[in-house]
């Protein structure tokens, strides 16, 4: 958006400063509405993420993400290799959804439920406001010499920073590999877990430096979404936005210049409480993460100055030019065509999904071989992937043709949630094999239910 500011803005980097130096942002505390909005939202959606792992469903976690073991469960559901295709479906849902939400409503995603916000500015963040004060104190603190005060509330601070990243740490191990597992590395001895313990300590580290140090850069300079804006956004999606017509010209409050002036009074609440250090009065950028600071922050200044509210509002640059209301327009249409397409698919394929998944093919390279009794075997692997939590016995038996089958091995017994990989020999008396590659069907039976029937052929010589 062009407004009637100067545009040099947009040649710069909020928080880099003129010798290419990180600015580190000092947002001042906020308050108001939608910040008490906010929190209520985060506390609902932390409490989600750490109790989830502890959720079971038939003694089961209903989330895991078990992919070094193949093992993922969504809502409850177990997804094998087989079934990557619906995932893969479920995240591509996901993204077009994501992206609809973008093209209407803007980044709402980020300000309101994105893991890295609400971490940083509902827990991070005010921890830091509460040890060591709201923005002015901390830079005072920053800049004092290293006294008994300063040292306590450095170190009081970024040791809670330090456990509460091990508790995310944790908590995102939980997803990983299950809390069963995660106590068994917590209460056994070290040694006996190493691995599972670097990657806690890794993980705490990791978390440790985003939300001790790196902070809004993991927004501004790495997020991918975030640096979609540019392309998902137009001039109807709804962001946090200034509304220039209303505010400008800007000019301090006096009452020589009240008539000429708008309603803006160029105090800089707006810009001392943005968590990215940029003017929203300069338009839509890259940085903000709608967070909604500015709103609060300016309808206390309306208020004290005794005009409407929502000179900084959640609108479009349309809205604000036009004073017209949100427009239905055809990349939304689009986009919802498209999610609905994806849905349906997603849908049918779930509601089609076996919970035993079955394949049986002749194994390659091999030719038949006739053994004693005029008999003629081929050789299949077969891979089971049982999508349900209990063991199954599984047994083969020839359907449409005289013959036996032999499994490689021990009986197959599968486990719960488990894939089976293996081979079994197929047996046919020479005088039913009519051609070189007969069509043979195998009941494949778990117990006495007949779980599926699987179709291939068999080789053998022409009597
Ligand atoms: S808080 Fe409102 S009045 Fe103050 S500078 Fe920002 S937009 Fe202008
Ligand atoms: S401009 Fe406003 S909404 Fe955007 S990040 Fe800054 S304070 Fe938050």
């Amino acid at each position: 958006m062009e407004t009637k500011t100067e545009s040099s803005y947009r040649d710069t980097i909020s928080i880099v400063d003129d010798k290419g130096g990180r600015k580190w942002v000092y947002p001042k505390k906020p308050k108001g509405k939608l910040y008490n909005a906010r929190t209520i939202v985060s506390i609902i959606l932390l409490a989600i993420l750490f109790g989830v792992p502890f959720l079971r469903s038939d003694g089961h976690p209903v989330m895991l993400f078990d992919i070094l073991n193949r093992k993922i469960i969504l809502f409850g559901t177990f997804f094998t290799p087989s079934d990557y295709y619906l995932f893969g479906l479920i995240m591509i849902s996901a993204f077009v959804l994501l992206f609809l939400v973008t093209a209407v409503f803007g980044r709402v995603f980020c300000g309101w439920v994105c893991p890295q916000t609400i971490f940083l500015e509902m827990v991070f963040r005010k921890i830091e406001y509460f040890i060591e004060g709201d923005y002015t104190r901390q830079m005072e603190l920053n800049k004092a010499p290293w006294d008994n005060v300063k040292i306590f509330k450095k170190f009081s601070k970024y040791l809670i920073f330090f456990i509460l990243s091990f508790i995310i740490a944790n908590t995102f191990l939980a997803y990983i590999i299950g809390t069963d597992k995660l106590f068994k590395i917590m209460t056994d001895p070290m040694s006996e877990h190493l691995s599972g313990f670097i990657s806690i300590m890794v993980f705490t580290g990791l978390f440790y430096f985003v939300f001790a140090w790196f902070r809004e850069q993991a927004c501004i300079l790495v997020c991918p979404y975030g640096r979609l804006q540019s392309v998902l956004l137009n001039k109807n999606s709804i962001v946090i936005a200034y509304d220039f017509i209303r505010g400008e010209p800007r000019g301090k409050l006096s009452k020589d210049n009240e008539k000429k002036t708008g309603d803006c009074i160029d105090c800089k609440k707006c810009v001392y409480v943005c968590p990215t250090g940029i003017d929203i009065r300069n338009g839509t950028q890259l940085e903000c993460v709608n967070c909604t600071a500015c709103i609060d922050a300016c309808d206390s200044i309306m208020d004290s100055i005794n005009k409407p509210r929502g000179l900084i509002r959640f609108d479009s640059i349309e809205g604000i030019e036009t004073k017209t209301k949100l427009k239905f327009t055809a990349r939304v249409a689009g986009y919802i065509a498209v999610l609905l397409v994806l849905i349906t698919i997603t849908t049918l394929m779930f509601t089609s999904r076996k919970e035993i998944d079955v394949s049986i093919l002749r194994t390659q390279g091999m030719l038949y071989q006739k053994i004693e009794g005029d008999r003629v075997s081929n050789l299949y692997n077969i891979k089971i992937s049982n999508k349900t939590f209990n063991d199954l016995p599984v047994s083969f038996k020839l359907n449409n043709i005289p013959g036996e089958i032999k499994v490689i091995g021990e009986n197959v017994n599968l486990k719960a949630a488990g894939i089976y990989e293996g081979s079994l020999m197929v047996i046919i008396p020479e005088e039913s094999i009519k051609t070189v590659n007969t069509p043979i069907t195998i009941d494949v039976y778990s117990g006495d239910n007949l779980i599926t029937k699987e179709e291939t052929s068999f080789l053998g010589p022409v009597n």
